[in-house]
């Protein structure tokens, strides 16, 4: 298709500006550019079809099955694009006085007491916009803390190779040192290789529970037990909270601080679809380092405190991507106290249900019951008959699937992880076990066809490594 510039016509345009009634004042010529702004000039009618045409190349939630592993593609309910949209919350200014506002920072206040209650935290930051700032702002806080106690030694950041990729990236850019311990052939933490490394130099462990292969750790309150005894923290990462969000709260387990991202588990948009929000929650020993401003109520009124001497700074401007917080109070709120637990039941259900429709042609990496996602491996379809992950996840493609996860995590060889969560019906579940069986076949049969797969979509596959290492991500006029 053509790009929005080549559809450009010079002197074609949308906007029918009003005369204007203030005084009009001329920018000084130093100030001027001196080359006009490339911008494309369309009529709205073209700027209407360039987009539905685009939106036609794209796979959303909103066109079919999107079983993403780690990433919680669920349905994002229209109720909450709604409530996000009131005048009251988008006609707003960061910098105006708390006393105009004081419904904005309700939101604020509220999202951050219930986020509190289904975590098992005392106190939660909005700022960070996704959920790898997240981690970062949290590891800051742990990093704030050793260094307030006097104790400087705790350098190292002890990740399990079942953690999600970020964790590991996070810790080395707020400046610790990694430290990695494998898994036991069950998937879960090796306990007896989690004692060997700590010390005092262990300044926390950073967990994904359930972890990347979509088990809970059985071992969670030894591991968070060994972590305080050695002096260090822990650290929860929250991401996908869907399979134990209202039935069990990582404050409980043992954990000090949790991100959780909204824009997965408390279904606000993500990807193309909008910014993220990836709130930190903590306990008590770290609330004074969280970073400001933080939204206080005092004798029913809100107000922002910046006075906070121990806080490690701001992360973000003013108060995060306030707009996803307003989408994700709405969804808890229409949830409930009932729902939200019956939401995680139903993303482990689904889960199950499906895992168990494909378990007598495919291999599951871990044959355990899993919680909100499963991982599969390819490797004997690869060695057989030479089809890899990938041309099962193209093959999905032509059938109106979104691929799973591929290749991750690390750990499983030829790996395929599904996320089906609990806004999918049984239908659809069967449908795509169809599908996969329908591609299991074709792998036996005829393997060489996958190779060529997708067939039917506007691009086949692509160089994906020249569209990572030189992306051509501007246009030239
Ligand atoms: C998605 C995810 C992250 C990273 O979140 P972003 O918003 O993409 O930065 C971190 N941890 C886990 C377990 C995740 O699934």
């Amino acid at each position: 298709m053509k790009l929005i510039f080549e559809r450009s016509h010079e002197g074609r345009g949308c906007s029918i500006l009003p005369e204007c009634d203030v005084p009009v004042v001329s920018v000084s010529s130093a100030n001027k550019r001196e080359q006009p702004l490339h911008l494309p000039q369309l009529s709205e009618n073209d700027l209407s079809r360039h987009y539905t045409e685009l939106m036609k190349h794209t796979h959303g939630v909103n066109d079919g099955f999107y079983p993403l592993g780690s990433c919680t593609m669920k349905y994002n309910p229209k109720v909450n694009e709604e409530i996000a949209a009131l005048p009251g919350f988008t006609k707003i200014h960061p910098l105006q006085p708390s006393e105009t506002a004081q419904g904005s920072l309700e939101v604020l206040h509220k999202a951050e007491e219930f986020l509190c209650e289904i975590t098992g935290m005392d106190n939660m930051t909005f700022q960070p916009a996704a959920g790898a700032h997240g981690e970062y702002t949290g590891l800051l806080l742990i990093k704030a803390y050793h260094e307030a106690r006097n104790d400087k030694k705790r350098n190292k950041i002890i990740v399990p190779d079942s953690a999600h990729g970020t964790n590991p990236a996070s810790a080395a850019m707020a400046g610790f040192e990694i430290v990695n311990v494998t898994s036991s052939p069950d998937g879960c933490v090796d306990v007896e290789k989690l004692k060997e490394v700590v010390g005092d130099d262990t300044a926390g462990l950073m967990l994904t529970n359930p972890n990347t292969v979509g088990l809970f750790d059985k071992n969670i309150l030894e591991i968070t037990k060994i972590i305080h005894e050695a002096g260090g923290l822990c650290y929860y990462d929250g991401a996908n909270l869907n399979a134990v969000m209202g039935i069990v709260r990582p404050g409980d387990m043992g954990f000090d601080v949790i991100h959780l991202n909204l824009h997965k588990t408390f279904s606000t948009p993500h990807g193309g679809g909008g910014p993220g929000s990836g709130p930190v929650g903590c306990k008590k020993i770290l609330t004074p380092f969280l970073p400001t401003p933080v939204v206080v109520k005092e004798n029913d009124k809100y107000r922002l405190d910046y006075d906070r001497p121990q806080t490690i700074g701001t992360v973000k401007h003013f108060y995060g991507n306030f707009l996803v917080v307003v989408k994700a109070l709405s969804y808890i709120l229409t949830l409930g106290k009932e729902g939200i637990p019956e939401a995680a039941q139903n993303a482990v259900l689904n889960c199950n249900y499906l895992m168990n429709k494909l378990k007598d042609v495919y291999n599951m990496a871990f044959d355990e019951g899993c919680m909100h996602e499963f991982v599969m491996t390819i490797s004997n379809l690869k060695k057989d008959k030479d089809v890899s992950a990938m041309d099962i996840a193209k093959a999905l493609l032509d059938n109106g699937i979104h691929p799973p996860t591929m290749y991750f995590p690390l750990i499983v060889e030829e790996a395929l992880m599904v996320e089906p969560t609990e806004t999918e019906s049984k239908e659809t579940l069967d449908e795509a076990s169809d599908v996969f069986h329908k591609i299991y076949e074709e792998a036996i049969a005829n393997p060489s066809a996958l190779h060529e797969a997708p067939v039917s979509t506007s691009v086949r596959r692509l160089d994906e490594v020249n569209a990572a290492r030189n992306p051509h991500l501007r246009y030239e006029f």
